[in-house]
């Protein structure tokens, strides 16, 4: 059957509590909280979207979104740790402790007609923030395998659109004419790629073709969207796999693209990237804490190298100067993309200009750099280069032996200086390994 998403609605197919494998167990506390107590005062309320289909996958959902029909009042009405957000559509976040459960009360799906004011011209969604059924509801939602209704009435799924056989298929389908549902909002498209990079589905074939279309809409979405995206894709533990399908439907170059630009010039670069993207994966995996600054510093620095040596020739700047001015110029354009907060940005020009730095393995200055606030995530993010041999390994290795030394020893490490570290004869400088590229870490 094909769901247009403006035909009539249709009676869900509902599966019984003993006919599938969400437990309760696997459902908050407060969420289960607030579903019981909309029920129990007479609203229909169900979990529905992520947590739903990761339930079913056996995947443990971390957070719970609720759908209702009751309006934000009245769920404001019901929970006293509750506040409504969103000036465009009003939804209730209900509070408890530091988890919130998003509860939103159903809406209707946009409408598509010939002069719909709620499309521009592109067919992006201006408005939808009317109220409606859960019947409406589910038109509106991006993929069958999001648009699951856990019914706490009896614990049952109810599924309008096949959805439970898409998860099991492990199939990523839209709802309804795909042109039209990514045009209406092209950031469906990266949505797509993530949760086929998270839960291991894939891409329908009519939605692929979709977007390769459309790949380009990307850059009409408003630019504040994308960073919460951005962090979706690549700080949550599946970068390398999202990246690869990024490339893959073209995406990435719309999302980056002077990022994009540098890779297909320099493999060396590539290969650094994906050092990046496989090491912050596995920080996820190991529950350690990711800074998104760290990854985006990688997008740039080729890039950010490239423009430094033409900055610093026509400005007559110092080496971190010219990074730290490249760096800058490159965020002012990225930013149109992706808007990147600023408590991002600055340290990540911070840790760029600081990589020549390594360079100086001698005296007071030398010595002085491991005191400096940006040290660890410079070093980190030049032991990273040193992994794929972009920095030379003795370099690299100075700088882990003195991090451990007693005082005295660290004294002695910097007065004999590293390797080249420029006691005594002026050294030579450091070429980056491709050819064409400026120097990494040179003016
Ligand atoms: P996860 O939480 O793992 O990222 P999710 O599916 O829960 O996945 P959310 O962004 O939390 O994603 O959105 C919750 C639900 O809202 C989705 O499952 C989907 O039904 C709906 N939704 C979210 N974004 C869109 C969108 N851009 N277009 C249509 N529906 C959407
Ligand atoms: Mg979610």
């Amino acid at each position: 059957m094909k769901k247009t998403g403006t035909e009539k609605p249709i009676a869900p197919k509902i599966i019984p509590r003993p006919a599938h494998n969400v437990s309760r167990d696997d459902i908050s506390k407060s969420a289960l909280k607030v579903l019981y107590r909309l029920h129990n005062s007479g609203y229909q309320a169900f979990l529905v979207g992520g947590c739903v289909r990761d339930a079913l996958l056996g995947l443990h959902p971390k957070d719970f979104d609720v759908a209702t029909n009751a309006t934000p009042d009245q769920i404001r009405a019901l929970f006293e740790n509750c506040r409504l957000i969103g000036r465009r559509f009003r939804l209730a976040h209900v509070r408890f402790g530091r988890e919130i459960i998003e509860t939103a009360t159903f809406r209707a799906a946009a409408i598509h007609e010939a002069d719909d004011v709620a499309h521009d011209t592109e067919g992006r969604i201006l408005r939808d923030n009317v109220y409606g059924t859960i019947e409406e509801d589910v038109w509106r939602r991006d993929f069958t395998c999001n648009a699951l209704y856990y019914n706490i009435a009896d614990f049952s799924i109810w599924d309008y659109t096949d959805g439970v056989a898409d998860v099991e298929g492990r199939r990523l389908v839209l709802i309804g004419d795909a042109d039209l549902r990514l045009r209406e909002d092209p950031v469906r498209m990266l949505r797509a790629v993530r949760f086929a990079a998270k839960l291991g589905f894939t891409i329908d074939p009519t939605v692929v073709q979709s977007m390769h279309k459309h790949a380009g809409l990307i850059s009409n979405v408003p630019a504040a969207r994308l960073f919460d995206e951005f962090l979706k894709m690549f700080e949550t533990g599946f970068a390398e796999r999202t990246f690869d399908l990024l490339c893959e439907h073209k995406l990435f170059a719309e999302l980056f693209p002077a990022t994009d630009e540098e890779m297909n010039r320099d493999p060396a670069f590539m290969k650094f990237v994906r050092a990046a993207l496989q090491s912050t994966d596995a920080r996820v995996a190991a529950n350690k804490p990711v800074a998104p600054m760290f990854l985006l510093g990688v997008f740039f620095w080729a890039p950010t190298v490239r423009l430094a040596a033409i900055r610093g020739r026509e400005e007559q700047l110092s080496e971190s100067q010219a990074i730290s001015l490249a760096s800058y110029e490159l965020m002012q354009q990225q930013q149109r993309r992706i808007s990147i907060p600023k408590r991002f940005t600055i340290p990540m020009r911070e840790m760029l200009a600081l990589q020549p730095r390594f360079e100086t393995r001698h005296g007071k200055r030398g010595r002085s750099f491991l005191e400096h606030k940006r040290f660890r995530a410079a070093y980190d993010f030049m032991l990273l280069q040193s992994e794929v041999g972009l920095v030379d390994k003795e370099v690299a290795d100075f700088w882990t032996t003195v991090q451990t030394q007693s005082a005295d020893a660290r004294a002695k490490s910097f007065e004999i200086g590293g390797p080249g570290s420029g006691a005594g004869k002026k050294r030579k400088r450091r070429r980056r390994r491709n050819k064409g590229g400026p120097a990494a870490g040179s003016s």
